[in-house]
């Protein structure tokens, strides 16, 4: 994706209030991010450990996203789980379902679009081998990187339209 400001990111969000976005602490040291290596920026954010966020671009404009992460009923150490973007299994803690609130009025209402991605949001760099998850590497899979990114993408595209649809 395209390096993106601070004013890119606060002026992207599409699922929060101004008061939100104001409040929101962008990642550190996020313009020395990958760029080239992301089809989204995704972080927790460093002052709320539950709430986490995305921006991505879309139809040639940005779409952000606020999550919240769901805590607790985390399972066992052995169990492995798998994100449902990148589709990277993880052991335990690797991956957390978070939601995100509708925008318009079904966000009024309360609707929100949960779903289980990477902790860390890092789906980018683990489909393009440049991040290991922990549990990784049980999967048969026999996608190329450049498959499994595209993959991600139409995952992503997916999720937003749930989110903005
Ligand atoms: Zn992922």
């Amino acid at each position: 994706m395209r390096p993106l400001t601070e004013r890119d990111i606060r002026t992207s969000f599409v699922n929060c209030s101004k008061g939100e976005v104001k409040r929101l602490n962008l990642p550190k040291d996020f313009t020395d991010s990958p760029w080239e290596d992301l089809d989204f920026l995704g972080w927790r954010d460093p002052g709320a450990p539950e709430r986490a966020y995305l921006v991505a671009e879309r139809d040639g404009g940005l779409v952000g996203v606020a999550l919240r992460a769901t805590s607790g009923a985390s399972r066992a150490f052995t169990s492995r789980s798998m994100c449902s973007l990148c589709l990277t299994t993880h052991t335990s803690g690797g991956v957390t379902l978070m939601t995100a609130r509708r925008t318009g009025e079904a966000g009024r209402q309360g609707n929100s679009v949960g779903q289980y991605l990477c902790t860390d949001l890092g789906c980018s760099l683990y489909v393009r081998g440049k991040k290991q998850a922990a549990g990784d590497g049980i999967t048969d899979e026999s996608l190329t990187p450049a498959e499994k990114v595209a993959r991600t993408r139409a995952n992503l595209l997916t999720f937003l339209d749930k989110v903005t649809g």
